[in-house]
C-alpha cells in the first residue's frame, strides 16, 4: 500500500478531485494531508530557477555555513522569498480545511493537525484535532513560523505523552534537530524534507535513534539527495511523500509520476522500497495494512 505522508491542501492549485483521481492513476492509497502554509504558489518553469536550485543543494550539503544562510533568510518578516516573489505565510494553522478533506474522503485521507506554538489558543486546537478521525499527529514549522524549536516543548510533550508523531520541517537554528530527541527520547518524530537544512549532520545524528525517521518530499531534494538519505540512514528510516502542491506549475497539474520515481529507483530491493512506500509510515502510526 502506498502512502504519502506529506502533502498539503490548496484548492487554489489542486482540487480535492483532482488530487483523487491522480492519486487512484499512480495507485497512491492514501495521502496523509497538512494544512495550506502560504498563499497560493505556482512556480515558473526555468533554467534559472532551477540552476538555482542546485546551487542551493549543493551549498547546504558542501558549504553548510553559506547554505543555511542562504536557507534563513528565505522567510523574513511573514513572507517567504522565492526567486525574486514574495509569498505571504499563514501564520494561523488552517486545519479545518484538511478535517474536512478528510470527511469527504475518510478512505483516502489521513490528516497532520498543525500547530503554531507562537499562538497561544493553538496547542489547545491540536489537541482537540488530534481526538478527531484520520488526524495522526502534528506537524510544525520552525522555519515558516519562525520560533526556536525549544518553543515547541508543551507540543512534544503532548505528542509523546499520547504516543503521536511529531512531522517537523526545521529552521536554520544551530543544532535544532538535536533537542527534540535528546529531551523527548520516546517522541517519534519526522524530519520533513530529508532533514533539511541540515541533511548529513543530521542523518549521522539521527542514524541511532529508533524512533526518528525523515521524509523524501518536496523539490529541495532530488534522486541524488534521496540515495544518500537511503544509504545514510538505511530503508527503515525514510518515508515516501511529495509535499505537493508545491512546486506546481499550472492549477490542477500536479506530477505525482516525479516524486514516486525517486523511490522507484533506488539501489534496494522491491520490499525495501515498499517499507519506504508506505510500510515503514503505517508501521510508525500504528496501524497495518
Ligand atoms: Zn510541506
Amino acid at each position: 500500500m502506498i502512502v504519502d505522508c506529506h502533502f498539503h491542501v490548496d484548492e487554489t492549485m489542486l482540487t480535492l478531485d483532482k488530487m483523487m483521481e491522480s492519486m487512484e492513476h499512480h495507485h497512491i492509497a492514501k495521502t496523509v494531508l497538512i494544512s495550506p502554509m502560504n498563499e497560493t504558489m505556482f512556480e515558473v518553469e526555468s533554467t534559472f530557477q532551477h540552476n538555482l536550485q542546485r546551487l542551493f543543494r549543493i551549498l547546504i550539503l558542501h558549504v553548510p555555513t553559506v547554505g543555511l544562510k542562504i536557507y534563513d533568510g528565505l522567510v523574513t518578516d511573514g513572507k517567504l522569498n522565492l526567486y525574486g516573489n514574495a509569498y505571504k505565510v499563514l501564520t494561523e494553522p488552517n486545519n479545518k480545511v484538511v478535517e474536512e478533506a478528510i470527511t469527504r474522503f475518510p478512505d483516502r485521507f489521513l490528516g497532520w493537525a498543525t500547530v503554531n506554538p507562537l499562538l497561544h489558543e493553538s496547542i489547545e486546537e491540536v489537541k482537540r484535532y488530534l481526538e478527531k478521525p484520520g488526524f495522526v499527529g502534528v506537524k510544525a514549522h520552525p522555519f515558516m513560523h519562525q520560533y526556536s524549536i525549544q518553543t515547541l516543548d508543551p507540543v512534544a510533550e503532548m505528542c509523546e505523552k499520547l504516543g503521536k508523531p511529531m512531522i517537523i520541517h526545521l529552521s536554520a537554528e544551530k543544532d535544532s534537530y538535536k533537542y527534540l530527541p535528546e529531551n523527548y527520547p520516546d517522541l517519534k518524530l519526522i524530519y520533513a524534507h530529508a532533514g533539511l537544512p541540515f541533511w548529513k549532520n543530521l542523518w549521522k545524528y539521527i542514524s541511532n535513534k529508533p524512533n526518528v525517521y525523515v521524509d523524501t518530499s518536496s523539490d529541495y531534494l532530488n534522486p541524488s539527495i534521496v540515495k544518500q538519505t537511503v544509504k545514510a540512514l538505511g530503508y527503515e528510516k525514510v518515508l515516501y511523500g511529495c509535499d505537493g502542491p508545491y512546486g506546481m506549475t499550472k492549477f490542477n497539474e500536479y506530477d505525482y509520476a516525479e516524486k514516486k520515481s525517486w523511490i522507484k529507483q533506488l539501489p534496494i530491493t522491491d520490499s525495501e522500497k515498499e517499507c519506504i512506500l508506505g510500510k515503514n509510515f503505517l508501521q510508525l502510526i500504528g496501524g497495518t495494512e
